[in-house]
C-alpha cells in the first residue's frame, strides 16, 4: 500500500507558513516589503493587541486587478522573478510568492486592491486559506491587506506568541528597519488607535533616523565616508567612538536595500569598531552595502533575513575600513568642537575663596618624548598638583594656537577638570594615559615592530595540530609583535624572546593563552588585531594609575597627547576617555533655564 500523497494546497500554505509567518511582527514585514515593492510612497501600518487581533497594512503603490489579486493568493505565484536567471539577481524585496498565501491561511484574511485608472478595486476575503467572497470594491487606488485574528486555525502557533506587549515592540522594530532603510516613504504607525509614529517622506537617511530617534542621537553619529570600490559601495551613519547601545536593537545593517541579520557582518562592525566598543556592548549603525545582486544569494532564509555573500572575506575588510576609516575621521570634527576658543572671560572678581596664585611646579622634562613612559616616569618627583599649587589663571590656559582649553585642577587624584567654550570637560588621567600609550605602541608595532627581549631559556612546546597550523600561517605576525617563535619539528614551536612591555613569567602559558584567545575570538579576525588586544591589556598595567598624583605640566601633556590620538574619546577597552558638561546642562541643572 502506498503511503505517500500530496498534501492538501491549503495545509501546504500552513506548513510555509511555518517559515514565513513566525509572529506578527513577520506578517508586517512581508506586508510592508510588498507595499515597498509596489512603489509606495506611504505605507500606513494599523495593529492592535500586538498585532495579534488586527494587522492592516495600506499602500497607494501600484495595486492589483482583478486576476493578478486572485492570482497573489496562490502559492508561488509572483509577479517579481520569472527565470532561474532573474533569481540569480534581485532587485525586489520580494520573490518566493510565499507571503500573502501563507498569511492568509494562518488567519482571517482581507486583501482590497485597486490600480491607478481601474474603476473599481477588488476585495478579496479569505478565512483559514478558503476564497469566502470576491466582490468590486471603491477604495482609494492601493492596497490594502488586512489580517485578523492570527493563528486563529493554529492554536500551537498561538500559544507560541509573546505577550501583546513584545510582539509590539517587534513589530516596531521592524517598522523601524523598513523605515530606516527607504527614507523617501513616509510612515505611519498607529498601535491600539494611537499614533505611535508618523514619519514624513525624508530628503536623506539623516533626516529620517532624526525623525525616528532624535536628535541627541543623530548629533553622536558620523556619515561613513563614502567607499566606492568596484564591487562594493558602503554608505550611511555610525555611532562615533564610546556610542553604544547594551542589545542589537540599533546595529542597522542593510544589503541592497535589505535590512538582514549577517554574522559576517557583526563579526566585521565589531572588529572595525574594536577598541573604541566596551566589552558586551554593541555599535550604533545604520549602514548601507550596495553589491551587485548577483554577488549575494538571499535565497537562505524564506523569511529572507540573511544572505550569503560570494566573498564575504571582502565584504569583511571593506566594512572594517570603513567604519576604521570613519571613526577616525570623527576625531577631527571632535577636536574641533573641543578646541573652540574659550571666550575672553571679563573681569569677573575672584570670590574670595578662590585658591591663590602660586608658584608653578617645575617639571625636568617633558614626558612621552619618544619613550614609552613607566608609571615611574610619570609620576615624578616634584611638587604635585595640590590645591596651593594652582598657578595662577593666565599661566594655565595651555599655550599654542591649537589647544583651546584651560584646565582648572584635578579632581579626586583622578579626574582632570578643564574648561573649553561648550562648558566643563572632565579628563579620566588614566583612561587618557592608556590611550596614549596603546596608540604609541600600535604605531611601533606597525612600524618598526614591536623590541623584544630575549629569554634567559628558549622554551620548547607542542600544539594540537589546529593551533599548531595557525601559528605557522602567522609566525612573521608573530615577530614582529615582539613574539620570537619558531617551528620545531612537527606540531612543535621554539619561543626564544617576548615584547619588552609583557612581564610574563612563564612564556609557555602565555603562548597558550594568545592561541586560546585567538580561538574565541570571531571567526578570522586578523592577527594585527590580536597584537592589539595584547596591547590593550598590557597597556592598563603600565598606564598611570587612579591616584597617582600628577604635576601641572604633567596633566598638559597628557592632554596634548591624547588630543593627538587616533581616538581620543575612549580607551583602548572602549570606556569614554572624556565627559564635556556643557553649560546648556549646567544652567538646567541650575534651574537658570528650562
Ligand atoms: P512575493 O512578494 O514574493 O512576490 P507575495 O505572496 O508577497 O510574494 O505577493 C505575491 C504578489 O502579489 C507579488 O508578486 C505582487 O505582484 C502582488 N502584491 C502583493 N502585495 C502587493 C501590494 N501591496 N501592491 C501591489 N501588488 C502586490
Ligand atoms: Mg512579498
Amino acid at each position: 500500500m502506498s503511503r505517500i500523497r500530496l498534501l492538501p494546497e491549503i495545509l501546504a500554505s500552513q506548513v510555509a507558513a511555518g517559515e514565513v509567518v513566525e509572529r506578527p511582527a513577520s506578517v508586517v514585514k512581508e506586508l510592508v516589503e510588498n507595499s515597498l515593492d509596489a512603489g509606495a510612497r506611504k505605507i500606513e501600518v494599523i495593529i492592535r493587541r500586538g498585532g495579534i487581533s488586527l494587522i492592516r497594512v495600506v499602500d497607494d503603490g501600484c495595486g492589483m486587478d482583478r486576476d493578478d489579486a486572485l492570482l497573489s493568493l496562490e502559492r508561488h505565484a509572483t509577479s517579481k522573478i520569472r527565470t532561474a536567471a532573474d533569481l540569480a539577481a534581485i532587485a525586489t524585496l520580494g520573490f518566493r510568492g510565499e507571503a500573502l498565501p501563507s498569511i492568509a491561511s494562518v488567519s482571517r484574511f482581507r486583501l482590497s486592491t485597486r490600480e491607478t485608472d481601474a474603476v473599481a478595486g477588488t476585495e478579496i476575503i479569505v478565512a483559514g486559506g478558503r476564497i469566502e467572497t470576491v466582490r468590486d470594491a471603491g477604495e482609494a487606488p492601493g492596497t490594502q491587506v488586512e489580517v485578523r485574528s492570527l493563528f486563529y486555525n493554529l492554536p500551537a502557533r498561538r500559544k507560541f506568541l509573546r505577550s501583546e506587549n513584545t510582539e509590539s515592540r517587534n513589530i516596531e522594530h521592524q517598522l523601524h528597519l523598513q523605515a530606516t532603510g527607504h527614507p523617501q516613504v513616509a510612515f505611519v504607525f498607529v498601535r491600539d488607535d494611537r499614533v505611535a509614529f508618523q514619519l514624513p517622506a525624508a530628503a536623506s537617511l539623516l533626516e529620517r533616523i532624526r525623525d525616528l530617534y532624535g536628535n541627541e542621537l543623530v548629533e553622536r553619529l558620523l556619515a561613513v565616508e563614502e567607499s566606492a570600490s568596484a564591487k562594493i559601495r558602503i554608505r550611511g551613519l555610525i555611532g562615533q567612538a564610546g556610542v553604544s547601545r547594551q542589545t542589537r536593537a540599533q546595529q542597522l545593517v542593510f544589503v541592497n536595500g535589505r535590512a538582514i541579520e549577517s554574522p559576517v557582518l557583526t563579526a566585521a562592525l565589531r572588529e572595525g569598531y574594536h577598541t573604541a566598543l566596551m566589552k558586551g556592548q554593541f555599535p550604533v549603525t545604520f549602514l548601507f552595502l550596495d553589491l551587485d545582486p548577483a554577488a549575494v544569494d538571499v535565497n537562505v532564509h524564506p523569511a529572507k533575513r540573511e544572505v550569503r555573500f560570494r566573498d564575504p572575506a571582502g565584504v569583511r575588510e571593506a566594512v572594517v575600513a570603513a567604519i576604521r576609516k570613519t571613526l577616525e575621521s570623527g576625531r577631527r570634527d571632535w577636536q574641533q568642537q573641543f578646541q573652540k576658543p574659550v571666550e575672553p572671560q571679563e573681569n569677573v572678581p575672584s570670590p574670595s575663596f578662590a585658591p591663590q596664585p602660586a608658584p608653578f611646579p617645575q617639571l625636568a622634562e617633558p614626558v612621552l618624548s619618544g619613550v614609552i613612559p613607566s608609571p615611574e616616569s610619570f609620576r615624578g618627583e616634584g611638587p604635585h598638583m595640590s590645591r596651593d599649587a594652582w598657578p595662577t589663571e593666565a599661566a594655565v590656559s595651555v599655550a599654542g594656537p591649537s589647544q583651546q582649553f584651560q584646565i582648572i585642577g584635578i579632581l579626586n587624584k583622578l579626574y582632570v577638570l578643564m574648561e573649553n567654550q561648550d562648558g566643563l570637560v572632565l579628563v579620566d588621567q588614566h583612561a587618557a594615559h592608556e590611550r596614549i600609550l596603546f596608540e604609541e605602541l600600535r604605531r611601533r608595532m606597525e612600524k618598526e615592530g614591536v623590541p623584544s627581549q630575549r629569554l634567559l631559556l628558549p622554551q620548547t612546546f607542542d600544539l594540537a595540530p589546529r593551533d599548531a597550523e595557525w601559528i605557522e600561517r602567522n609566525v612573521a605576525t608573530l615577530q614582529k609583535m615582539g613574539i620570537g617563535i619558531e617551528p620545531f619539528g612537527p606540531n612543535a614551536f621554539k619561543i626564544d624572546s617576548l615584547p619588552t612591555f609583557l612581564d610574563v613569567s612563564d612564556p609557555v602559558t602565555f603562548m597558550r593563552k594568545v592561541i586560546d584567545g585567538l580561538k574565541s575570538a570571531s571567526n578570522g579576525s586578523s592577527p594585527l588585531r590580536l597584537g592589539e588586544d595584547m596591547i590593550a591589556k598590557t597597556v592598563c598595567r603600565h598606564a598611570v594609575k587612579a591616584n597617582d598624583p600628577l604635576k601641572y605640566l604633567e596633566v598638559e601633556k597628557l592632554i596634548q597627547d591624547l588630543l593627538a590620538c587616533d581616538l581620543p574619546y575612549c580607551c583602548p577597552h572602549g570606556r569614554p576617555t572624556m565627559i564635556q558638561i556643557s553649560l546648556a546642562e549646567l544652567e538646567k541643572k541650575f534651574g537658570r533655564k528650562v
